[in-house]
């Protein structure tokens, strides 16, 4: 299931510090629209609202038309992929994949340590779950991987399991917080390629945070520049490039002056 995802009047700050002044922003169902803008403009902090991961002072989300501000991270229907993979180092790259999924569909008794194992339905939620870890891991080509822990995995291969353990549970939006930008230049290059086919073929909303501009015009829809708390512009690359609407988007798009 896609959805689109409303932002609507934003506001957030940290102490005395004013991140974001009321961002409004709508993801159209479906699209790859990229979030950019100079370090420390809030990026990341909008990243977390949408995600339920941080509270907002003021202002509304919702997604696929349904008001999100009163549910919990795992509540959302959305997966978020990391710049650090946040994967678990003590489980093999298929428990990371497979444990949000288990967790979503075991019953909170199911969950306890001890007594869960006396339930009858958890051998074929595992079943289910193996079976589905296995199709996500075919579609990034980590089969191979699935026994090793992070630690015995390059970067790469690292980032492909937090996106597998993202797509398993089939999220409405995937928000991804600069995933790249710990790879290397050839590999970044690769799987910006790799991204963008897989936006094609899920069919699911992304919203994408750089502070690249190159890989924002190259694989996105649309593109949000973001500075000062706010959304300078929001258009298609080409929309940006060709008519920045202000000195600074021109800037940083590195259009002709
Ligand atoms: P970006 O992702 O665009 O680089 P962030 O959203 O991470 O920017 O941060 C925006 C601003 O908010 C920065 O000045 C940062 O220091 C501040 N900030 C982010 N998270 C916190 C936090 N938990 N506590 C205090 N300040 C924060
Ligand atoms: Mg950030």
């Amino acid at each position: 299931m896609a959805g689109g995802i409303s932002i609507a009047n934003i506001e957030k700050a940290f102490g005395a510090t004013r991140v974001l002044s009321g961002v409004s922003l709508d993801v159209r169902e479906g699209e790859f629209l990229s979030l950019v803008g100079p370090s420390g403009c809030g990026k990341s902090t909008l990243l977390r609202i949408i995600a339920g991961l941080e509270r907002q002072d003021a202002g509304n989300i919702a997604i696929a038309g349904k008001p999100m501000d009163h549910l919990l991270p795992r509540e959302r229907n959305v997966a978020m992929v990391f710049q650090n993979y946040a994967l678990y180092p003590h489980m093999t790259a298929g428990e990371n994949i497979a444990t949000p999924l288990v967790m979503s569909r075991l019953s909170l008794f199911e969950r306890l340590p001890l007594l869960g194992h006396l339930s009858p339905r958890r051998n074929a939620i595992a079943a289910g779950v193996a079976k589905d870890v296995r199709r996500v891991a075919q579609q990034l080509h980590i089969e191979a991987l699935l026994d090793r822990r992070p630690g015995q995995l390059s970067g790469g291969q690292r980032q492909r399991v937090a996106l597998a353990r993202a797509m398993v549970r089939e999220p409405a939006a995937f928000l991804m917080d600069e995933p790249l930008s710990n790879l290397d230049a050839k590999l970044r290059v690769h799987m910006r390629d790799e991204l963008s086919e897989l936006h094609r073929r899920l069919g699911a909303t992304f919203v994408y945070v750089t502070h690249d501009q190159v890989e924002a015009m190259t694989m996105s829809n649309r593109v949000a520049l973001m500075d000062g708390g706010e959304v300078l512009q929001l258009g298609t690359p080409t929309e940006l490039y060709a008519r920045p609407r202000s000195l600074k988007v021109a800037e940083f798009i590195g259009s002709p002056t």
